[in-house]
């Protein structure tokens, strides 16, 4: 039977502002979307957090035996310098500043971004798909908005009619925002747009003529607005309607609330069951972000150097520190709390590893399926990972008195243990044991060695076929070897 039949899951759901029973679409099936980077600098630790909250969202969802697919996108164009329609495209910007093709620099920040995910051991998404690569999805559907009577042109660029739109429907149901707030909030449109209403926003710019980034459409020559991919791709690939929509809490308004209105214009139904929003990571009390400088970057972390740090840390110490607060929570990040989370962490994988030296007994004096099943509990409550990490750490005291010899348990209930202690912290929290994770690439740097003493010992006998097919296959492996004069290096 799958896991999920028996653990039933409640998640908050801003749309609602409740914690809601979780019910898919399609029974054992999730469909989850969660918006991407903007790939024109280097990701950041807030950014970081916010993937790493649906990280383990998914990897919750695997280990309750749901098929999930769990699509992430990349914003490779459309995301305008302070969220507003008029401006410069980020990725432009950066591109005209460093004198890049726009497509460099999302290249140069989308391997980035890849890599810091892998050394932070994400999980990859079953589908990361990118605004640029979904041109002729973007534009069909501005032509439903405009067939709908939702959408306008105006001198070659397309506005959504947010006006019109609620009349027949509700912009604002995310965010809590009415119309009339927004009306006296919004700056007067001075007659500089070809907007007909201040909240409208773009579905379709046209480009000026110095733009770069620009595709043909019916309208101009131009680029589609940011909140339009999301919409694209989300129902490109999870269908019209889908479960989960995540993103960080500064999406919720404006653009997932125009995604929303988007999907409504076009279908006449909400897209979403379930809308998730992950809290802000805060440096010195403020949001870490790009744009102010106030952030602390991911590889800083993994080298130390950084002023704010005292030292270096493990990309498993900084995913603790971060799961040790609730995803909807605000965190701040400072030296003192990763220290201190490093310490927590380091008796967690101590106790870990003693577990496989513990004898069993004829009779458990610790309730094992209870203390599993708060587990589960925790994780059930809205994903509550620091209410899971306060029951593992029960669990590390069940280890020291097991290993003391004042607890016991029998054979089948120390397996029980040992496989949930395992599968919450590695397959759930995303956690390594460094000092497995050392272990093997000690091995592995033991072996390339030896292959490359093979090689050199070929090549000394003159057998350039097998000292060439050692190379070929390390290379086929991810593994280069650079000869120098030092003698053979590789690298990784
Ligand atoms: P961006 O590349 O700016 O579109 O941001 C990527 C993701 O990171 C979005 O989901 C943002 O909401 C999220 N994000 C941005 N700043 C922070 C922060 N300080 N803490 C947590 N998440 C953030
Ligand atoms: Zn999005």
């Amino acid at each position: 039977m799958p896991l999920y039949k028996s653990q039933p899951l409640k998640i908050y759901n801003s749309l609602s502002g409740e914690k809601e029973t979780f019910t898919p679409i399609h029974e054992g099936n999730v469909g989850m979307y969660v918006c991407g980077p903007t790939v024109y600098s280097n990701v950041h630790l807030g950014n970081v957090r916010t993937f790493m909250s649906f990280d383990v969202i998914f990897r919750y969802f695997l280990h309750l035996d749901y098929k999930v697919r769990y699509v992430r996108n990349i914003t490779d164009v459309g995301h305008i310098v302070d969220d507003e329609d008029e401006g410069e495209d980020k990725i432009a910007k950066k591109a005209r500043l460093e004198q890049l093709e726009p497509m460099e620099v999302v290249q140069r920040y989308t391997v980035d971004f890849h890599e810091i995910l892998k050394a932070f051991n994400f999980l990859p998404p079953s589908i990361e798909p990118t605004a640029t690569g979904h041109m002729i999805e973007q534009i069909e559907i501005i032509k439903t908005i405009i067939a709908n009577g939702i959408g306008y042109e105006a001198n070659g660029s397309v506005y959504f009619d947010v006006v019109k739109f609620n009349k027949t429907n509700h912009y604002g149901k995310l965010s809590g925002r009415n119309i009339e707030d927004m009306l006296t909030n919004t700056r007067d449109l001075d007659g500089q747009s070809d907007k007909r209403n201040p909240q409208d926003f773009a579905l379709w710019k046209k480009a000026e003529a110095q733009h770069i980034m620009r595709w043909p459409s019916p309208w101009s020559d131009g680029f589609p607005g940011w909140h339009l991919e999301c919409t694209a791709m989300s129902t490109k690939y999870l269908g019209n309607h889908f479960d989960i929509h995540g993103g960080g809490m500064d999406l919720k308004f404006p653009h997932h609330e125009c995604e929303i209105a988007q999907n409504e214009a076009c279908t006449g139904h909400t897209p979403v069951n379930y809308w998730l929003h992950a809290n802000m990571l805060t440096l010195n009390g403020k949001k870490m972000a790009k744009s102010t400088g106030n952030n602390i970057l991911p590889r800083e972390i993994l080298t130390g150097e950084n002023t704010i740090l005292s030292k270096a840390f493990s990309a498993s110490v900084a995913r603790f520190f971060m799961l040790q607060a609730h995803y909807r929570s605000i965190l701040d990040f400072s030296d003192d709390a990763i220290v201190a989370a490093e310490k927590g962490y380091k008796r967690l994988m101590e106790a870990v590893s003693l577990l496989k030296e513990i004898t069993v007994s004829a009779k458990s004096t610790i309730d094992i399926s209870t203390w599993k099943q708060s587990c589960y509990d925790a994780m059930n409550d809205d994903f509550n990972t620091p209410i899971l990490i306060a029951q593992l750490f029960e669990g590390v005291k069940f280890i020291n008195l097991l290993n003391d010899g004042k607890e016991s348990l029998t054979a089948v209930d120390l397996e029980i243990f040992d496989k949930a202690m395992n599968a919450f912290i590695y397959d759930v929290l995303g956690l390594e044991n460094e000092k497995v994770a050392n272990e093997n690439s000690d091995k592995l740097e033991g072996t390339v060695n030896m292959l490359i003493e093979m090689r050199k010992q070929a090549r000394d006998n003159k057998n350039f076929a097998l000292s060439d097919q050692i190379r070929d296959q390390l290379v086929t492996l991810g593994i280069q070897l650079k000869d120098g004069k030092e003698g053979t290096t590789f690298s990784i």
